[in-house]
């Protein structure tokens, strides 16, 4: 098996791993990239199929600008939310050919034998994939983490005895130089935003990914045992809607103690009403069931109420409710607040928010810690770590074993005890001692 990372070697975001033998190729991950000066290569070969690892931007983005008739296989869930974020974000629903899998069932492509392991992260449905051909073992981890609200996925990841001493393991990296000290885990951020809107003097405003459904969780958890309200825009709704897929005690629209805001919601009706088969009976649900609510209503006791919604909605909302203060419980990455992940206005907006209210920073981190990462390698003890999805690939050689480290586009063998850049690095040191 030969493995060539597109995209990865060097950032986070924009994933893009060939798997390929003599008959069959295969792609992990097709993701726009996170930042601003990356672009995603152009797929010029034929390819059997597209494996999806998570339904976030930058591991699936670029799916939706390749040749339809290419096989994309995803949990059936993460077809949902994908969808839910091009629609959202303003763009057609995915026209691709997908074929969704099932966690711990294996199945069949070209050469290739693949089995999905559900794992814990910031987004729903997400796996890690062993991939089997030429009699050689390939775990991809995804994107993955131990301090979710389902850290036994790690646990049985880790334990299982199949996923022993794999040929090749392709890790992500996210967190080598980062911690997560302040909010270790969900429970964490539960209580840090419980702390914050137990008092019963103000309105609660949350920033963070509606995909986040932990967080939403904690949120939630939090909201109820202050007694207070849980509010939230329309996508917000929807997904809560589409993850009835996988659990019956999320909280949804139909729960007493949460409300769809009304108010707002023409940039979300708008996109709802332009693809009606998309979204069936989902209108009448918020409209015609009672499940919504208004900041008129909301204006009468304010600080009953805890409202997930968009920062320049926040905004918004403090004006017309005439609110003196608020509390602002940011929940998402502190990358967001600066000039590389994000645009100028929404920068702007979230500083207004900062300097003017009670901002509160409660979030824990989608990726495992170098902790949890160096559990994950010793227990998997893989022949070959080939760090992705990371900045520091250099620092692997200081946390780790058997560390191959691949530049994009390389071509990697299963086998070989040197990588082609590797065998070019050492050319060039002999070339040197050569001439000098
Ligand atoms: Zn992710």
């Amino acid at each position: 098996m030969k493995i060539t990372i597109h995209k990865g070697t060097n950032e986070i975001g924009g994933s893009c791993i060939e798997l390929s033998t003599n008959n069959s190729t295969i792609l992990l991950d097709y993701g726009t990239p996170l930042q601003e000066d990356s672009t995603q290569i152009k797929i010029e070969k034929p390819i059997d199929a597209i494996l999806v690892s998570h339904p976030h931007q930058d591991h699936f983005g670029e799916i939706a600008n390749i040749d339809t008739t290419i096989p994309i296989y995803c949990g059936e869930l993460a077809k949902e939310l994908m969808n839910a974020t091009k629609i959202f974000t303003g763009n057609a629903p995915l026209k691709n050919n997908f074929y969704t899998f099932k966690a711990w069932e294996r199945f069949n492509i070209g050469d290739f034998t693949i089995t999905p392991y559900l794992v814990d992260h910031s987004a729903t449905d997400a796996y890690a994939f062993l991939v089997e051909a030429d009699n050689q073992k390939v775990l991809y981890s995804g994107d993955f983490r131990a301090n979710g609200r389902k850290s036994k996925l790690f646990d049985n990841i880790i334990k299982d005895k199949k996923l022993k001493n794999v040929d090749v393991l392709l890790m992500e990296g996210t967190m080598i130089q980062r911690s997560n000290h302040d909010f270790p885990d969900e429970q964490s951020v539960e209580n840090k935003i419980y702390e914050t809107i137990k008092s019963d003097d103000q309105i609660s405003f949350m920033i963070g990914s509606s995909q986040n459904i932990d967080s939403i969780v904690s949120a939630y958890r939090a909201c109820k045992k202050a007694g207070k309200i849980f509010v939230i825009d329309m996508y917000t709704a929807w997904i809560l809607e589409k993850l009835k897929i996988v659990s019956s005690s999320i909280p949804n629209m139909s729960w007493d103690d949460v409300k769809v805001l009304r108010s707002f919601g023409k940039i979300y009706y708008d996109k709802i009403s332009e693809n009606p088969s998309h979204f069936g009976g989902f209108k009448s649900k918020i409209y015609d069931d009672g499940n919504h609510i208004q900041l008129d209503e909301i204006k009468l006791s304010p600080n009953k109420f805890f409202i997930k919604m968009s920062p320049s909605f926040i905004e918004k909302s403090i004006q017309k409710l005439e609110v003196d203060n608020a509390n602002i419980i940011y929940s998402q990455w502190l990358g967001y607040l600066k000039e590389e992940f994000n645009n100028q206005k929404s920068i702007e907006i979230l500083k207004r928010l900062e300097e003017k209210y009670n901002w509160v920073y409660a979030h824990t981190s989608g990726h495992a810690d170098l902790e949890a990462l160096q559990m994950f390698a010793s227990s998997i003890n893989p022949k070959k770590l080939i760090p992705i999805h990371t900045e520091h690939k250099e620092e692997f050689e200081n946390y780790f074993d058997n560390v191959a480290v691949l530049e994009d586009n390389e071509v990697y063998e299963i086998g070989q005890s040197l990588s082609v850049h590797q065998v070019n690095e050492l050319n060039k040191i002999f070339k040197n001692d050569l001439e000098s």
